[in-house]
């Protein structure tokens, strides 16, 4: 088995808010010890890290090492994810953006007190951080559009 999103995360517990024990990249191979509902008990080479054991949603995994990202079925991960453009690396780390001027979160305001917050995905090869919304947020502002 590999890990077919971009980045996946191997937690203590199968758990989607367990402590995370390890980012795995995409194409990683996985020895799979065990199963869990929704969760893969697996064994992998990190190579900051070296063995780390650990679970993994079973979405994130597929049989078949992945050519890239486009490879991925649009359904499994968040959406298809695009590659930087500085260093054409496909792996970002989504993370929480606050202006440290404005004192606040950026966000698309969509009413009197309805915003969406934008959110900032970090490129995991060079750094570049780049403003975008998150699953929630696209899901949010497309109901706004049709509105
Ligand atoms: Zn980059």
């Amino acid at each position: 088995m590999f890990t077919i999103a971009p980045v996946t995360r191997v937690r203590v517990s199968a758990d989607p808010q367990a402590e995370v024990v390890a980012e795995l990249q995409q194409g990683t191979e996985l020895e799979v010890l065990g199963k869990k509902e929704a969760f893969l008990q697996v064994s992998a080479w990190h190579p900051g890290r070296g063995r780390v054991a650990g679970w993994v949603h079973r979405s994130f995994v597929g049989g078949q090492k992945p050519e890239s990202v486009h490879a991925v079925d649009a359904a499994i991960v968040d959406s298809v994810v695009p590659r930087c453009h500085a260093c054409s690396n496909a792996n970002w780390a989504l993370v929480p953006f606050k202006h440290d001027y404005a004192g606040g979160h950026p966000n698309i305001p969509t009413g009197f007190l309805d915003s969406i917050d934008v959110k900032a995905r970090v490129c995991l090869g060079c750094g570049l951080v780049e403003l975008c919304l998150d699953k929630e947020g696209r899901k949010r502002l497309t109901e706004w559009l049709k509105q």
